[in-house]
């Protein structure tokens, strides 16, 4: 990848450590990155010429695959009338009806552009509502770069090993208790000791930027009821599993019903969009209604807004789900077969769309047992797998995702070259 190289050794003279997000660096896999000249369907295509099967899919938004033409299509069409107005405009209408009845908890939606702005505000707007200021969290759990959020966060914040991130004041860290994902108990005794003091318990319902963790039954039931007899919100950070585990997310297939929700990623189509939504009654302290700030001078954008509203209508008209969690299954399980027949301590977590590899023999059901996976034998697993075409998250602790436009046979490929490059590791 030459050409790669020479990009990436001028990045790192422009920009800190030649990317705009961390993990893009390779770091975790011992390797320097690639670039990215076009990607479109399923694959990607690199300045160096290489084709590459991508379960990355930009970190979860092209569930559609990539370049998709409906979406392409409704871009286009919204640029003809221009870029940005910074007036309410008609698109806005649109993506928060289809919201409110796609997603069990959203009776109203403020649209912001990132999942970062979603959970922050969230956070704000948590601690204005209930007027108390601590705020849970699960290790592992990655919800943006917001600064009370950066504790003990998963994601490109884990594989760096500063899980608290510098230039976050000690006194704002201490507003943030971490706890052990799928741990109850727990959660019971701090909220005994801090009674009255939280205002939120905030969660990825299924972690997925510590690799993937799912929950044990009744866990996120039961966190539902404490949140609820405490008087504390419980906000579902949906940014990753939001239109992906299922149409309404996990809320939907878990039945639970969160106070406030987070969404980002697939919303945008591929372009820059968050959202913040819940109870009405409770995003209405959002200003101008309300007296918590929140605001955006490109949020509501008509280009990103059109992009993510055909986007959601496409898995509306599809209904790929099952589909998806076939693909999901078929992959999980094949490398599961491989690696027994091998001897190789692997598990594969994995729920529709999405599925992690953690060389472990036991399974993982929080964050202290996903670090305890042999990343080395992960990276080896990432470079085989880039030498034969396939492009994996280069990092242990993120979640690969499958877009529908992975065809069986895309998959069937890709299957049998991850299979080959577990044997190799
Ligand atoms: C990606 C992600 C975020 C942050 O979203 P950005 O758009 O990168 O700011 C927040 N929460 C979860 C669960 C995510 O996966």
């Amino acid at each position: 990848m030459d050409y790669s190289n020479e990009l990436f050794d001028t990045a790192k003279r422009y920009i800190p450590g030649g990317v705009n997000s961390p993990v893009r660096a390779f770091r975790s896999v011992n390797g320097t990155p690639f670039f990215t000249k076009k990607a479109n369907g399923p694959y990607l295509y690199t300045v160096d010429g290489i084709q590459l099967i991508d379960f990355v899919c930009t970190w979860g938004p092209a569930i559609h695959g990539h370049n998709h033409p409906d979406i392409k299509q409704a871009i286009t069409s919204a640029l003809d009338k221009g870029t940005s107005f910074g007036t309410p405009n008609s698109y806005e209408v649109s993506m928060a009806k289809l919201l409110q009845k796609i997603v069990p908890s959203v009776e109203k939606v403020r649209m912001c552009n990132s999942g970062t702005e979603a959970t922050m505000s969230a956070i704000r707007l948590a601690r204005g509502y209930t007027r108390k200021n601590k705020v849970i969290k699960f290790a592992g759990c990655y919800h943006g770069h917001t600064d009370s959020l950066l504790v003990k966060a998963g994601s490109g914040a884990l594989t760096l090993g500063n899980s608290d991130s510098a230039g976050i004041p000690q006194s704002l860290a201490e507003e943030t208790i971490v706890l052990e994902y799928n741990d109850i108990s727990s959660l019971e005794e701090v909220f005994k000791s801090y009674k009255e003091k939280i205002a939120c318990v905030i969660i990825e319902p299924y972690p997925a930027n510590c690799g993937l963790i799912l929950p044990k039954e009744n866990f996120l039931l039961k966190l539902r009821s404490i949140t609820e007899q405490n008087q504390a919100l419980l906000i579902f950070d949906e940014v990753m599993t939001g239109f992906r585990v299922s149409l309404g997310g996990a809320q939907e297939k878990e039945g639970i019903i969160p106070d406030l929700t987070a969404m980002g990623k697939i919303i945008g189509g591929g372009l820059p969009v968050g959202a913040l939504g819940g109870k009405a009654s409770i995003m209405d302290y959002l200003a101008p209604e309300g007296p918590v700030y929140q605001a955006g001078t490109l949020s509501g954008n008509p280009l990103a807004l059109s992009a993510g509203i055909t986007a959601l209508q496409l898995l509306i008209d599809q209904n790929p789900y099952s589909l998806l969690e076939k693909l999901g299954r078929q992959i999980s399980n094949a490398l599961l077969d491989t690696a027994n027949s091998k001897g190789i301590p692997l598990q594969v977590p994995q729920v529709g769309s999405m599925f992690a590899l953690f060389f472990t023999e036991n399974p993982v059901t929080n964050f202290t047992e996903a670090t305890h996976s042999d990343t080395e034998s992960f990276a080896r697993f990432f470079n085989n797998n880039l030498k034969n075409g396939v492009y994996l998250p280069p990092s242990p602790y993120e979640t690969c995702f499958i877009s529908t436009a992975h065809s069986s046979s895309v998959i069937d490929q890709a299957t049998d070259i991850m299979c080959r490059s577990l044997l190799s590791i």
